[in-house]
């Protein structure tokens, strides 16, 4: 084995373990699977043009090299993003730590009550901190959290307003300039027209349901937005507030004052600024508008001992099922973010917090008294962290530009300075002096602090906020790293076993495709900073974009999007740019078969399009006859087909080149879902198929971990004709000739994570990558194969191959009273997670093994299967008190000294050999979703009273 060589460490399968697995799927070779797998017509002819692959040694040099060339300033910008400070035991615990980062979305609740805690205390501390009822956890960052406001208010106007087509939503000057632009994008397709003016002066005249404010205004200015709140009240308009939630301490909470909805970043809650992202936003609101929030939920409900135990609540209100009813698309948020965000304020306290946001703003003020001794004018009258100076930024810029410092300069004749956590007071002078040397005067010397507020006494918060235990118990290294540990334990990751979830790919996130996250030349670099201070990022970016653009075969690619359902989004935006340029703005039809991923029918109602739902065949494949029949009754509007390949039923449809034909000859373009990519790497892509556009998912194919439910990022990739509108940024210019506006808020999106990626492809290199894909695909069907004769697997190619997936059926055990979810709880006891529950089709579970596994644990899961199989025989219908139905066993149950049940204890617990050696307890059972809903508690408080009860 050649140990430098980064593809046989990624990738689970040895040279010895490939005779028996080719002879189980019966082929001579690889390529013969392969070649019975992928039509002819979609193979690659020619080489990509990749770079060789880099050993990980190398990798890592390599990116100390690249990372020297970020010039790491301190960045005083504001504009919704600061420095903080990472508590090293986060970082090192979370950050660093596969069992956090390697979970999935906590779909399966008893063994994902660790993070669900976490997003619990999160919330609690959005609640908290807002003032508000309800706070979700969590959206991908403050500016399309803002636009989900805006849309949310616009789905629950009144009747008598949707009955008069009011339409109108205001929005302050002093919102920040992404979060603009991201309403601009957003309100354009739905028919919602913005109107930009000063909260002062905004007169509440008819014909507007809402209003968005910011808390402090863009360039620090705090309001009292008392009066505004009132009388947008008397005229039934909704108010939305963006907010600093750090600033949130100090200051009146907006849910104090009646707002509707609070969104907002937690980046500053210890979330590096990592040129962009990735960082987790808030939104928060009343309890009236729970079944509108976007994103999920965390909800407490009790288990079948009634044990309190957390699960995502109103799940039926998600948006896969809500379809093209859907208001919002977010499905991947920022996870593990926010469990960073909500583990800062564990460990700080709100005693800790007090104490942040008093030096943050004592340090505001000592600076605006210093500046305005050395002659300067600085103009808000009440802020938080956040001044603004008259002065000439010609003559600031350089002399702070030489001491390795940016500032923001908005206009001719002003400088914002935004201080936070971590400015010291020899930063402090640092800035002090800048404007010293601007007028010429001697140096300045600031030895402390003043402790004035510059906070009016009617804007001072007066109410407490986490008084909770969690936030009053581990304030101590050793007591946050066994709280982190105590609840990492109770979660089910990839460093435990195999998750084979059907369309998430699940696959091996690199130690060193990690590493250098970490790296504060990486990390501590904002946003807006000049595009030359990023010279490292920026190749990287462009780098990365260029390769992925080369492995779809399209033009150019945007790596914006936060998530896959923001790239779907953002492909359709442009797609509907280029209908607009072509004098076919009218093109709103979009074609979505019936077994895509819910995403995509709620990312075309986004984008202003009708969905048209096509038709599968019993096969699985989309039905050409249906389709044609459809896209002809609609040629005249045919704007796109949103079709995934290979499709969500694990198929490569042969028929998919004649499928985009069909398409181009009547008008319109194809968008291929890109969450199957990893079944096509190197070997086809969705230039060759005849697509037009797709998002990647750089969570799914390339890496980056899942952390929970995030982050994600979710790049399109297009064609020549699409390539001018690729999307911008108001701040920091980027995208095509013709820019569609934002679709997120930082220019590259979460550019940290864009590291993983960039890795992974040079790592692998072409000959890795394309191996990976074999392997996926090889793996996937040598479990089909040994399942075979247990479980009937749905669809398959035309030569009986599996793709990189397949669905297995379990409707007909329901004659023997077992439902697909009780082999999903089931697996629990034998230490896996469930595949992909009944999506594409109810009752079935979707598996996907992924290339990284190797043979003895695809064996193990195998084994698990055939097993539950057994004990599925044996299951009596019309007796429910059985192993399958009983699932998952806790340890506290199988060690009670009442046992009542027909079935051994061992058999309960340690059903194989194996799972003894690494046993894995689940630590409730099965949980309540339908009581939970019933009895909505979406923060802590309540948790220790329910216990205590
Ligand atoms: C995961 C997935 C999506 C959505 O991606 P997110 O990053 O979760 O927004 C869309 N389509 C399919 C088929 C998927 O599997």
């Amino acid at each position: 084995m050649k140990t430098d060589v980064f593809a046989s460490r990624h990738i689970g399968i040895t040279e010895e373990d490939f005779d028996h697995m080719l002879k189980t799927v019966s082929v001579d070779s690889l390529d013969q699977l392969i070649h019975e797998t992928i039509p002819d017509d979609i193979k690659l002819k020619k080489v990509l043009d990749l770079d060789a692959p880099m050993s990980e040694h190398k990798f890592l040099a390599h990116l100390e090299t690249l990372s020297k060339k970020n010039k790491v300033f301190r960045s005083y910008i504001g504009l919704g993003y600061h420095e903080s400070l990472t508590p090293s035991v986060i970082k090192r615990n979370i950050l660093e730590n596969p069992g956090w980062y390697t979970a999935y979305t906590p779909y399966q609740a008893e063994i994902a009550q660790g993070r669900l805690e976490a997003l619990l205390n999160f919330q609690t501390v959005v609640s908290d901190l807002t003032g508000m009822e309800l706070a979700n956890a969590s959206l991908l960052d403050e500016s399309t959290a803002a636009a989900e406001a805006m849309t949310m208010l616009f789905d629950v106007r009144s009747r008598e307003q949707k009955k008069n087509g009011i339409t109108k939503f205001f929005v302050s000057e002093e919102v920040l300039p992404q979060t603009l632009a991201l309403l601009e994008t957003r309100a354009n397709p739905l028919g919602i027209e913005l109107v930009l003016g000063k909260h002062d002066d905004f007169d509440f005249a008819d014909g507007f349901y809402g209003a968005l404010l910011q808390y402090p205004g863009k360039y620090g200015q705090v309001f009292d937005y008392r009066s505004f709140v009132e009388k947008a009240k008397e005229k039934d308009i909704k108010v939305a507030v963006a907010t600093d939630i750090l600033s949130l301490v100090l200051l009146t909470p907006p849910g104090e004052i009646g707002v509707d909805v609070v969104v907002g970043t937690t980046q500053r809650f210890g979330i590096p600024l990592g040129y962009g992202g990735p960082h987790a936003a808030f939104f928060a609101t009343k309890e009236e508008y729970k079944r509108n929030i976007p994103g999920r939920i965390i909800g407490v409900t009790k288990d079948r001992d009634d044990k309190p135990a957390l699960r995502m609540a109103l799940q039926t209100r998600e948006q896969h099922i809500k379809r093209d009813k859907a208001t919002s698309n977010i499905c991947t948020a920022q996870v593990l973010l926010a469990v960073m965000a909500g583990m800062y304020a564990v460990y700080h306290g709100p005693k800790g917090l007090g104490y942040i946001a008093n030096k943050v703003h004592s340090t505001a003020t000592t600076l605006a008294d210093a500046i305005e001794k050395l002659g300067y004018y600085q103009t808000n009258s009440a802020f938080f962290d956040t001044i603004l100076v008259k002065a000439n930024p010609e003559v600031i810029r350089p002399i702070a530009e030489s001491e390795e410092v940016n500032f923001l300069y908005p206009e001719s004749d002003s400088v914002v300075i935004s201080v936070n956590e971590a400015t010291s007071i020899k930063d402090l002078n640092q800035i002090i002096n800048i404007f010293a040397k601007a007028k010429e005067k001697e140096e300045v010397e600031v030895q402390k602090l003043i402790s004035t507020s510059s906070i009016p006494r009617e804007l001072q918060r007066t109410t407490k906020f986490l008084e909770n235990k969690v936030f009053n118990s581990y304030h101590s290294e050793t007591g946050l790293m066994r709280y982190i540990k105590k609840l990492e334990r109770k979660d089910l990751s990839l460093n435990h076993s195999m998750i084979s979830l059907g369309s998430c790919t699940m696959k091996l996130n690199a130690a060193s495709e990690m590493l250098p996250l970490s790296s504060a030349s990486w990390s501590n670099i904002h946003p807006f900073v000049p595009i030359e201070q990023a010279e490292g990022y920026q190749i990287m970016l462009k780098e990365l974009a260029k390769d992925l653009t080369t492995i779809t075969g399209f033009a150019d690619t945007s790596l914006q999007p936060n998530s896959g359902a923001q790239g779907e989004y953002a492909g359709l935006m442009v797609i509907r740019a280029y209908h607009e340029s072509n004098g076919e703005g009218h093109r709103n039809i979009c074609l979505i078969p019936a077994s895509a991923h819910g995403t995509n029918p709620a990312s075309a109602v986004m984008a202003g399009m009708k969905v048209v739902v096509t038709k599968t065949d019993e096969k699985g494949n989309i039905d050409v006859e249906d389709l044609e029949e459809k896209v002809k009754a609609h040629a005249e509007n045919l704007a796109a087909l949103m079709v995934t390949y290979p499709s969500t039923h694990g198929v490569f449809e042969s028929s998919i080149r004649q499928i985009t034909k069909l398409i181009h000859d009547h008008g319109g373009q194809v968008y291929m879902d890109g969450a199957n990519m990893n079944a096509q790497v190197g070997l086809t892509n969705p230039a060759t198929i005849g697509a037009d556009v797709c998002h990647l998912n750089l969570h799914k194919t390339f890496a980056i971990p899942h952390g929970g439910g995030g982050p994600g990022v979710g790049p399109i990739c297009v064609a020549p004709q699409l390539v001018p509108f690729l999307p911008s940024n108001p701040v920091i210019k980027t995208g095509g000739k013709e820019a569609i506006s934002a679709i997120s808020a930082a220019p590259w999106g979460s550019s940290l994570v864009c590291l993983i990626s960039y890795g992974y492809i040079k790592m692998l290199g072409l000959e890795g990558l394309a191996n990976s894909t074999k392997i996926a695909i090889l793996n996937a069907n040598y479990i089909k194969h040994r399942l075979s004769g247990k479980y009937d697997v749905l669809y398959t190619g035309e030569k009986g191959r599996a793709a990189h997936e397949m669905i297995i059926d379990c409707r007909s055990f329901k004659q023997r009273g077992i439902e697909v979810t009780d082999i999903a709880k089931r697996l629990m006891d034998y230490g896996f997670h469930a595949p992909t529950v009944s999506f594409p089709v109810a009752g079935t579970l979707m598996i996907e093994p992924t290339e990284s596994e190797n043979l003895a644990e695809l064996d193990r899961f195998c084994d698990a299967m055939i097993s539950i199989r057994e004990e599925i025989d044996k299951a009596e219908p019309d007796e429910p008190n059985n192993v399958l139905k009983n699932a998952p066993h806790t340890l506290e149950m199988v060690t009670s000294d009442i046992w009542d049940f027909s079935y051994s204890r061992q058999q309960a617990a340690f059903p194989l050999p194996y799972v003894s050696e690494n046993k894995f307890w689940p630590s409730v059972r099965r949980v309540d979703d339908a009581y939970g809903d019933r009895n909505l508690i979406c923060t802590c408080a309540p948790i220790e009273a329910y216990a205590e009860a």
